[in-house]
């Protein structure tokens, strides 16, 4: 059986704290990190719903994707909702752990889910993070000690792509010096131009291990003055980031795609709102789990049919249409992140059963939209009956 640890980490290892937003509050809220757990419930939102169903199933953690505090507070006493929340989970033995922005960017993550519920294939960030800085190495060393080199410089973190390593590239030439009346030379003498067979060995090292990695290279080589070069190379878009762009397999219009989504989500009280003709091909989509009004940017920019996201507000939305840009479906912010739950259940599944151990997992089925009533204008104007 794990501890709360084990757990933590598994999650940590699916979704990378370090990838949160700087804003953000996630990781351990409560909880004993050496308490065993038997039964871990996903939810979307820490509210007291959500804690009721954790006690009645004996659940040991809640993971919720909400922080509950986003910002410090100086008491967690039971005279505020989300004090007692606090003292109802810690009094049943409950944690509570949040992954939030980091499930957002991670490769899968939220909106690779809502995408995926929706039926887009081919996904990709909508607002990618770049790949991890890393710079080019090239060094130039007598023939007969290349190999050596080679060694310290991929004992030090040099030449690792993706599951290889001591990745290189050689090539022969010819170097030429003259070594200077106060040089020590390894190879030739004091005021003789000197030409040595030499290896040219380019490696890729991560920028974070440029210093070790210059360490390695100027204690293994022969010189008394190695030549060598460091680039600083592109930083690429990577796989992770937030929002997400697919495809349907078929175009269809505006409608039917506002119908597919409501019926890919669980139902809410207000549905789908949509912003755009009703018959306008859709077929490339760019979506975001949550309040996704502030990557209106990079939709417009993006040449998508359709933006599904929540709590679009009135001023985007209108300036957004103005603009001409892609049809919008607004739906509820519970909704759309709750196709993640059940991803991430079964990926934590499968990372504590890879780790040797297992635990029951169930995703909350309980509603935690706030919105619990919508009345359409026509039936507003209908005589009460
Ligand atoms: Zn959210």
């Amino acid at each position: 059986m794990p501890t709360l640890a084990d757990v933590v980490a598994a999650i940590d290892g699916l979704y990378d704290p370090r990838r949160a937003e700087a804003w953000d509050a996630v990781g351990l809220v409560c909880g004993d990190p050496s308490a065993d757990v038997r039964r871990v419930l996903f939810a979307v939102d820490p509210v007291s719903v959500v804690a009721d169903e954790a006690i009645s199933w004996g659940a040991d953690l809640i993971v919720s994707h909400h922080p509950l505090f986003l910002r410090p507070v100086h008491a967690v006493a039971a005279t505020t909702p989300k004090g007692r929340l606090v003292h109802r989970l810690v009094s049943h033995g409950i944690g509570l752990h949040v992954a939030h922005t980091n499930a957002d960017s991670a490769d899968p993550g939220v909106s690779d889910a809502l995408a995926t519920a929706i039926g887009l294939d081919g996904l990709f960030p909508l607002v990618p993070q770049p790949t991890d800085a890393v710079d080019k190495l090239v060094v130039f060393v007598p023939e007969a000690e290349a190999e050596a080199l080679l060694d310290a410089l991929s004992a030090a973190g040099a030449g690792v792509i993706g599951d290889y390593d001591r990745c290189a590239w050689t090539a022969a030439g010819i170097g030429t010096f003259r070594p200077g009346a106060a040089a020590n030379p390894t190879i030739g003498s004091v005021g003789a131009v000197e030409r040595v067979a030499e290896t040219r060995i380019e490696m890729v090292m991560p920028r974070a291990r440029r210093h070790a990695v210059l360490g390695a290279l100027v204690a293994a080589h022969p010189y008394e003055e190695p030549a060598y070069d460091v680039y600083e190379l592109a930083s690429l878009p990577g796989h992770t980031g937030l929002g997400r762009i697919g495809r349907l397999p078929e175009p269809e219009p505006l409608a039917a795609f506002a119908r597919r989504v409501a019926r890919a989500l669980p139902t809410t009280a207000a549905g789908v709102r949509v912003a755009g003709d009703p018959g306008r091909p859709v077929q490339t989509v760019a979506v975001c789990g949550g309040s996704g009004d502030s990557l209106f940017d990079a939709v417009q920019s993006a040449d998508v049919d359709a933006y599904v996201t929540a709590d679009l507000r009135h001023h985007p939305t209108s300036e957004a249409r103005e603009a001409g840009g892609p049809a919008l479906v607004d739906v509820a912010h519970w909704a759309s992140e709750w196709p993640w739950l059940d991803d991430a259940a079964r990926r934590l599944a499968a990372a504590l059963t890879e780790a040797g151990t297992t635990v029951d997992i169930r995703v909350s089925t309980t509603p935690t939209d706030p919105w619990t009533m919508h009345v359409s204008s026509e039936e507003g104007s209908a005589p009460e009956r």
